[in-house]
């Protein structure tokens, strides 16, 4: 059986390796010069950079132990530390409630505690995309201050467009109680985790396991034609 990928990014290459072990004789076409799609990693000016800061981590342990046998043991355990510039501050993302409180000032905090408060009571479990699912579980406000204009950027398409499981693998809840107890405990409420607080991360660059993919494709007798 043969199939054709058209693109060599993570999903494309992903498919390419998993349709190759399982007896396709694939080709994978890809239209720039080099695979990863927006995980590639490139030489610039002497130094070895990844297109944006990729942090890869999934909540399915099979596709968390497929990373590690393209990585091999060639990386490094790293903290995260994301930051958003906003109005001339640094906002940690993902977004930490007493953070971004912090930053806004009185004023736009307490519109976006309130905003919260009426989310709290709208119906959910219906939020069909990006949009519907974040400011429903932050309130608009926060969802058009930080995720908004961040994600759009990020993505190219519209937050009404982007699908709500986007939303919901990648972001946590936010918990008003939580909120409240870190500001009147601030040491010792570390409840409210990201995510992902430490990721793994190819000595390399985030392209690693992507070039090693092309390559084990090209040993397995599949065609790259990048
Ligand atoms: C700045 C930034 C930061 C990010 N940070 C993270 C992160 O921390 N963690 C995380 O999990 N994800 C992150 N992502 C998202 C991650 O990069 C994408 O989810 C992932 O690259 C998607 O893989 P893909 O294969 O679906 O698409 P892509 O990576 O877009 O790959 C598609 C490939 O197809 C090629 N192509 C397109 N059209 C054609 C055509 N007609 N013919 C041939 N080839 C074609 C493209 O050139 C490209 O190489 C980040 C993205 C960006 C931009």
């Amino acid at each position: 059986m043969k199939a054709a990928i058209i693109g060599a990014g993570p999903a494309g290459l992903t498919c390419a390796l998993k349709l190759i072990e399982s007896g396709f004789n694939v080709d994978v076409y890809e239209s720039s010069a080099a695979a990863g799609g927006m995980t590639k990693s490139f030489d610039l000016w002497g130094q070895r950079v990844d297109v944006g800061p990729h942090r890869f981590f999934s909540m399915d342990e099979k596709i968390n132990s497929f990373w590690r046998e393209q990585v091999g043991e060639d990386y490094v355990m790293v903290d995260r530390l994301t930051r958003i510039y906003y109005n001339k501050k640094f906002f940690l993302y993902p977004v930490k409630a007493m953070n971004a409180l912090k930053n806004l000032g009185f004023i736009e905090a307490m519109s976006c505690v309130l905003s919260y408060i009426k989310a709290c009571f709208a119906k959910k479990g219906s939020e069909k995309t990006f949009e519907e699912w974040v400011s429903h579980k932050f309130g608009y406000k926060l969802y058009s201050v930080f995720f908004k204009t961040y994600s759009e950027r990020l993505w190219g398409i519209s937050c009404k467009n982007l699908d709500a499981d986007f939303a919901r693998q990648r972001i946590k809840g936010l918990d008003l109680f939580e909120v409240i107890k870190s500001a009147i405990f601030p040491q010792k409420s570390v409840k409210h985790k990201t995510l992902v607080e430490q990721f793994a991360y190819p000595k390399m660059g985030a392209g690693v396991p992507y070039d090693n993919i092309v390559k084990k494709i090209a040993s397995k007798g599949g065609g790259n034609k990048i």
